[in-house]
């Protein structure tokens, strides 16, 4: 166990860290950001913060010598400064894991190999998008094979027009094509796992996008017990054949059929967690703090139905391609809902600036206030 009073290493500065920060600091623990792009929201609130590149390694290894754990809030992370961090002190969860989720590829690979559901695709390496869309039919979606987040790197393919669009956009570039799942519903769970094994998963989070980027999740999932059930149990067995020490976030897809199909796998907190700060009986920070410390876990319950509307720099714009600061007290009046902002000082389109939630007693009428909320912003 690594106990309250200790440091925890995060790699990564964005919001996850600092959520995870704050959290991590409400246990009495010291928190120390690595950042590479200078200093950032979690360094803001963090007790530490080193700005280096990754290929700095004697930064480093200074970093890693002067906390108790090392964990991270981001995905692209390079392997050889992974191995660096993991040679001086534990890695949580291990490289390992992250080799498989940081790479679509992989972790399509992986999933086939493991026997877990998800949408049929192939690979394709550039050029080869006909050919592997030819495999897999059409419409599609290809997607990079990294460095894709949020709906980046990725385009949906419909017609022969798209597909010879897609072939010069994405050539040269390592990619998979999959299957447009057709879904009914697209529904997450985060699932806690600690060393020894124990796991708990949250409530699955039912996510609505808006131009490939979360918009609103809905707590609970408006799906049947026997989808819940079945949800967090694939979760959970996913985080136990990947040998997560930590938070594994499972994204899917319900099909109209009623099959659930893996799309993505995350081994850090996730933006469908954050109904959980406010609306969970544990927050998923809080949670990822306890796994990757050898805590006992938290209860993972939802104590009401929340929704959870993300907060983009597109609702700083206004008529003209103006810029003016939302109207915060749209949120601030509202007894029921809570207002997240993540000190970011550029507000751009697309960018998650911060969220809010609202909890109520009735889904449908919670998911009502906040849209309410949200366009009063
Ligand atoms: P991803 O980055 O893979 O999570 O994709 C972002 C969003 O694009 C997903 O949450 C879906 O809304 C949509 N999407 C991605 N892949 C597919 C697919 N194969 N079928 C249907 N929608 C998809």
């Amino acid at each position: 166990m690594i106990a309250p009073g200790r440091a925890i290493g995060v790699l990564g500065g964005g919001q996850l860290g600092r959520m995870f920060a704050q959290a991590a600091q409400g246990l009495g623990y010291r928190v120390h950001v690595y950042e590479p792009s200078g200093p950032s929201p979690a360094g803001a609130v963090a007790d530490r913060e080193t700005c280096a590149p990754y290929e700095d390694l004697a930064s480093l290894e200074a970093f890693a010598r002067s906390v108790d754990v090392v964990t991270y809030e981001f995905e692209n992370i390079p392997s050889e400064p992974l191995r660096v961090v993991e040679g001086i002190v534990a890695l949580r969860p291990a490289s390992s894991v992250l080799h498989v989720c940081q790479n679509r590829s992989r972790e399509k690979a992986w999933l086939s190999a493991n026997g877990f559901p998800h949408a049929r695709y192939a690979e394709a390496l550039g050029g080869d998008i006909g050919e592997a869309a030819g495999a897999v039919g059409l419409p599609c979606v290809v997607k990079t094979a990294d460095f894709g987040y949020d709906g980046k790197g990725q385009m949906r393919i419909a017609t022969e027009q798209d597909l010879a669009q897609a072939s010069a956009i994405f050539r040269g570039r390592r990619c998979v094509v999959e299957q447009w799942v057709d879904f009914e519903r697209e529904i997450s769970v985060i699932c806690a796992r600690t060393a020894a094994g124990e796991t708990r998963t949250f409530p699955a989070a039912e996510n609505l996008h808006a131009n490939h980027i979360l918009d609103l999740s809905i707590v609970p999932a408006r799906i049947a017990p026997q989808v819940e059930q079945a949800a967090r149990r694939l979760a959970e067995r996913l985080a136990g054949a990947l040998g997560v020490v930590g938070l594994l976030a499972v994204e899917m897809f319900l099909t109209r059929p009623g099959d659930l199909l893996v799309n993505e796998v995350a081994p850090r907190p996730h933006n469908s967690g954050h109904w959980s700060m406010d609306g969970g009986e544990t927050s998923q920070f809080e949670q990822h703090v306890r796994a990757v410390c050898g805590l006992p876990l938290g209860p993972s319950g939802a104590r009401n139905p929340t929704v959870m509307v993300n907060i983009l720099g597109d609702a700083w714009l206004r008529g003209g391609g103006a810029m003016a600061e939302p109207d915060w007290g749209a949120v601030l009046a509202e007894p029921r809902a809570r207002l997240h902002l993540y000190g970011k000082p550029d507000p751009r389109p697309g960018r998650k600036m911060g969220h809010f939630t609202v909890q109520g007693s009735d889904i449908e009428e919670t998911l009502g206030l906040a849209r309410a909320i949200k366009a009063r912003l």
